[in-house]
């Protein structure tokens, strides 16, 4: 009989023309039509059932495809997870695969995920009978807009039968190491995001008379230092952690104190105590120094997500499913946080699971471009690790 491993490569090609026919047909947010058809088709082919997402949110139909191989009973019920969604980002590479829609790109590489999520459901769907447990294999949009997760939770699909362990995966050009390395640790893999804005309200006045008015820009200057306080001088050094203001907008002319002025920003923490901390000292300090300096300041906090921590356990598991399938050279756990988010967090909070990252970095210079930039490449020869890591990982968990 064929090894895991063997017959992981063996759907080698096939996950890479998945990822080529995905690549084409980019799609945002949470309402992925074609995306969603393709993956129907695929399964509907390999005899795998499923159930699409009925979640509508702000009347956008959310199009995530949950699919379910059972294993021998339900006690034990692994979720797999790929996102599917895509970027506003016009690609510039060349080559035949390119993206059909303008200006839309999987500039984030989830075409690989879904692809990579397609060749475990057929390796998956032809050995459930060694399965001493069960997999649900999630599809899931809206990544990018950090909504996707939260419909699939509401959607019921962690329930009935209940998710007891989840594992998910992002490709990552990380040319320190050998293509096709997985890279996992225990604790925080990366680190909860919160977008914010700040609103600052004063009083109008003419440049040359500002004790007519109350300045909202002289405010901004003071509230945007004292915030970087809470960073340097409330939070221990030993913890990653990050505020940023990454936007500040007030003003019209050179003579015209205006009555307003916006900033936003973000914070990224690797613990939900120091997240909530932020949030906390964040309102505090606009308000408060917003008030000593005569004006009103408000936050207005935007949906965030918690940090991905990885379950000792399981990341342990995961980690040795890798090894064991791809080999130790492949395998690295002594890395540090990304300070990126990922709403993968969501899941983790539901069930123990590990999330982990794909280096699909080759010598190839044109496999280095960041994530998100508009010629991302992947090395594809090496995308059947993904598969094999959650196939090995499903066998695992589930003796
Ligand atoms: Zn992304
Ligand atoms: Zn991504």
């Amino acid at each position: 009989m064929a090894t895991i491993r063997e017959q992981c490569m063996a759907v080698k090609d096939y996950v890479i023309e998945m990822r080529r026919q995905l690549h084409q047909i980019p799609e945002l947010g949470i309402h992925n039509p074609k995306t969603h058809d393709l993956i129907c088709a695929e399964l509907d082919k390999m005899g795998v059932p499923y159930q699409s997402n009925t979640v509508v949110h702000d009347g956008v139909q959310d199009t995530s495809v949950v699919a379910f191989i059972e294993g021998k009973n339900t006690d034990k019920v692994l979720m797999l997870r790929a996102d599917v969604d895509a970027l506003p980002v016009t690609e510039k590479l060349d080559v035949p695969y390119k993206s059909q829609h303008a200006d839309q790109m999987h500039a984030c590489g989830h075409d690989n995920h879904c692809a990579m999520l397609l060749g475990a459901a057929k390796v998956l769907s032809q050995i459930k009978d060694q399965l001493n447990g069960s997999v649900k294999l999630f599809f899931q949009s809206g990544e990018e807009i950090i909504t996707g997760a939260k419909m699939v939770i509401q959607g019921g699909f962690m329930e009935n039968p209940k998710v007891t362990a989840c594992m998910g995966m992002h490709v990552w050009p990380l040319p320190q190491y050998k293509p096709g390395t997985v890279v996992v640790r225990p604790g925080c893999m990366m680190a909860s995001g919160n977008k914010f804005d700040i609103y600052i309200k004063g009083e109008g006045s003419h440049g040359s008379q500002p004790a007519l008015g109350r300045d909202p820009i002289a405010c901004a200057a003071q509230v945007l230092s004292a915030l970087q306080n809470i960073t340097s001088r409330e939070l221990p050094g030993d913890e990653p952690r990050v505020l940023s203001i990454c936007q500040v907008h007030a003003g019209s002319a050179w003579n015209i104190i205006p009555d307003q002025a916006y900033m936003q920003g973000t914070i990224r923490t690797t613990s939900p105590e120091t997240q909530a901390f932020y949030m906390k000292r964040i309102t505090e300090v606009v308000e408060g120094v917003s008030a000593a300096m005569r004006c009103e300041g408000r936050v207005d906090w935007v949906d965030g997500t918690p940090p991905v921590m990885n379950d000792p356990a399981f990341t342990a598991l995961a980690s040795q499913a890798a090894r064991e399938v791809l080999g130790d050279e492949f395998v690295q756990q002594d890395v540090q946080t990304s300070m990126g988010n990922e709403d993968f967090a969501y899941y983790q909070e539901l069930a123990p699971g590990a999330f982990a990252f794909l280096n699909i970095s080759s010598e190839d210079p044109e496999t280095h471009y960041s994530v998100h930039s508009p010629t991302f490449q992947v090395d594809e020869d090496i995308l059947w690790h993904g598969t094999a890591l959650h196939v090995q990982t499903a066998v695992d968990y589930l003796k």
